[in-house]
């Protein structure tokens, strides 16, 4: 039995200025039936300049960088300021100290006798973390002003992750323990929790992050935690679209997901869901609905374990076109040795000794195409795989894929894609990787016009 909770995420793009927390307390305090608990990302833009910041600290000093920031703390003091005196002194002074505890970081990143990498990797978590505390400690503060029992949650002390940093996996029966221990008192006392997404900590109390996008993925932790009756992603479009649409104009929501979908769609590179997130949610079939926080009448996507009304499936193969862009091609024309050694196992067993995230595009008998993130160490990985054929690499690709659990039983929407591309490049091949999707392979700066005409092929005829 799922327990009335509704666990609601807004991400940055719904905290960029004072009516977009307007807003979000406006959704919070509606949730009437369903009392909520808050999971918010970083103001926008905020993140971004969190990550970059001991770069820039090693280039221009710290007193400089650290100036850099003053933008986005007068962000949140401004908004602070509008709920009156007191609101506003209780941000400056959580500004204030956030503003030394960062100069105190920065410096030890810009330290001359040099902290280790595993040192730097952890002070740089630390240091993106303030974002998404500082947004959910104003959120808080709206809140109250307008008469709610908020309570604001250090999300670090719910959230119990491994140590790799920046990519930071969640430790599930810890996170559950501690998520339960931290929330249920104040959902008992009826207090509506607020807490940061994307941070976490360690089992010895040092802060991490679980990667870009990853509020989301907090989200369906603590809904899992609490057995949420379900999880709100509220964002700035309509739900999930057939595709980009801040690529594709035409493209329109899609109403109803599988979790197998949406996760492929995620893996596939679309930014409005995140790659994993839906994991946790499976054993309990929690529902996800992604809403738009601007627009909340629009009805948006449910993404749930199987389809509500199955007479009432949507014929159509392909759901969604989604794209990953920032990609190596690698290229391996297979040796005996490659054949002996079958694909599967090798690639396996680079993966575990890189821990870079590769991915099968095509293979044949003679050869294997490798997808792998560019910021990834490439060349430890083709040094490897010299042992194993030729190797090519190939910079600025992107992967193009169509999803959709149809796909399963190949209907013909894979002959009518085939021929579309086809007509941008007689040599790109369609890959059907996974039984739900059909991908391929092509040149980072042909990803648009590649996604406008599919789309215009197979949705909007
Ligand atoms: P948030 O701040 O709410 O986390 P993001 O910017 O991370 O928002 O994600 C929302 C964005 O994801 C959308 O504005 C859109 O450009 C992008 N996106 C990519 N693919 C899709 C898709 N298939 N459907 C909807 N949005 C998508
Ligand atoms: N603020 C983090 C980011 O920008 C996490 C998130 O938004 O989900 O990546
Ligand atoms: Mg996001």
């Amino acid at each position: 039995m799922s327990t009335p909770f509704t666990v609601m995420k807004f991400g940055g793009t719904s905290l960029e200025d004072v009516s977009g927390f307007e807003r979000v307390a406006h959704l919070l305090r509606s949730e009437v039936a369903s009392p909520p608990i808050a999971v918010v990302s970083a103001m926008s833009g905020f993140t971004d300049a969190l990550v970059t910041l001991p770069g820039l600290a090693r280039k221009v000093g710290v007193a400089k960088a650290a100036e850099s920031l003053e933008v986005h703390f007068e962000r949140h003091l401004a908004i602070a300021s509008t709920l009156g005196h007191s609101s506003a002194s209780r941000m400056r002074l959580v500004l204030e100290s956030a503003r030394n505890e960062i100069a105190t970081l920065l410096e030890c990143c810009c330290d001359p006798t040099g902290t280790s990498l595993a040192g730097e990797a952890a002070t740089q978590d630390a240091i993106s973390s303030y974002g998404e505390m500082l947004s959910a400690y104003l959120l808080t503060l709206v809140l109250e002003s307008l008469g709610s029992h908020a309570s604001y949650v250090d999300a670090r002390r719910c959230i119990k992750t491994d140590d790799a940093f920046a990519k930071a996996q969640p430790l599930i029966e810890s996170t559950v323990l501690h998520t339960r221990m931290e929330l249920q008192p104040l959902l008992n006392g009826k207090r509506l929790p607020v807490l940061g997404g994307f941070i976490g900590s360690t089992r010895s109390g040092e802060t991490t992050t679980m990667g870009r996008g990853s509020s989301n993925y907090t989200a369906t932790l603590i809904g899992s935690a609490l057995n949420a009756r379900e999880v709100q992603i509220w964002t700035d479009v309509n739900g999930v679209h057939t595709a980009d649409p801040s690529l594709v104009k035409q493209a329109r929501t899609i109403p109803y997901l599988s979790y197998d979908e949406a996760d492929e769609i995620a893996r596939l590179g679309a930014k409005v869901l995140h790659q994993g997130m839906f994991e946790p949610l499976r054993a309990q079939q929690i529902p996800v609905y992604i809403r738009n926080s601007r627009l909340d009448e629009a009805q948006g996507t449910l993404i749930a374990a199987r389809y509500p009304d199955p007479s009432n499936a949507p014929d159509k193969s392909i759901k969604a076109i989604a794209h990953r862009n920032h990609l190596v091609r690698i290229d391996v024309c297979s040796t005996p040795k490659l054949v002996d050694n079958r694909y599967q196992s090798t690639i396996e067993a680079l993966l575990r000794k890189h821990a870079v995230p590769l991915q099968i595009v095509s293979r044949t008998a003679a050869h294997i195409s490798l997808a792998c993130d560019e910021d990834a160490p490439v060349n430890s990985v083709v040094e490897d795989l010299m042992h194993y054929g030729a190797v090519e690499v190939s910079p600025r690709r992107a992967i193009v894929g169509c999803v959709g659990e149809r796909l399963r039983i190949r209907t013909g929407g894979y002959d009518r894609i085939a021929t579309i591309l086809k007509s941008f490049d007689a040599e790109l091949e369609w890959q059907q990787v996974s039984p739900i999707n059909l991908l391929t392979m092509i040149d980072a700066s042909r990803v648009v016009p590649l996604l406008k005409s599919l789309h215009r092929e197979i949705f909007e005829n």
